[in-house]
């Protein structure tokens, strides 16, 4: 697809999320994407943990990605470190290293995130660890 000047709006985008499970611990929106984008090269959407809801999972993926916390208090895990985030925190997660998010707050946690990719399915997500029941 030809880029073009883009706006989307995140109400107009679906809510998505890891259908394995009640308890996933993440719902996204992707607002710029390739495949329904007429944009390339990076792909982002924003990302809503709910308090009290399970972490995001422990992944990882090839890309590298980073995180602008819009709202909320958290805690990000990246390569064996925690980091406590809140809005206005940026945080860069190399290629290939495991990470994930968890609210400690009373409010949802949302953030923005970006991979330089020109679509999310290009994002080939890997989980160590199996999905806790
Ligand atoms: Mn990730």
């Amino acid at each position: 697809m030809k880029d073009e000047p883009t706006v989307v709006h995140e109400s107009a985008c679906p809510e998505e999320c890891w259908s394995e499970g009640d308890r996933v611990g993440v719902r996204w929106r992707t607002l710029l994407s390739g495949d329904r984008t007429p944009t390339s090269a990076l792909t982002l959407g924003v990302a809503e943990i709910p308090p009290g809801d399970a972490p995001v999972r422990l992944h990882h993926h090839e890309p590298v990605e980073a995180y602008y916390i819009l709202a909320g208090e958290g805690s990000v895990h990246v390569a064996g470190r925690e980091h406590t985030v809140r809005p206005g925190s940026a945080v860069f997660i190399p290629g290939n290293a495991e990470h994930v998010v968890r609210n400690t707050g009373g409010v949802a946690l949302r953030l923005l995130y970006v991979f330089p990719v020109d679509a999310f399915d290009q994002v080939e997500y890997r989980f160590p660890e199996p999905l806790a029941r």
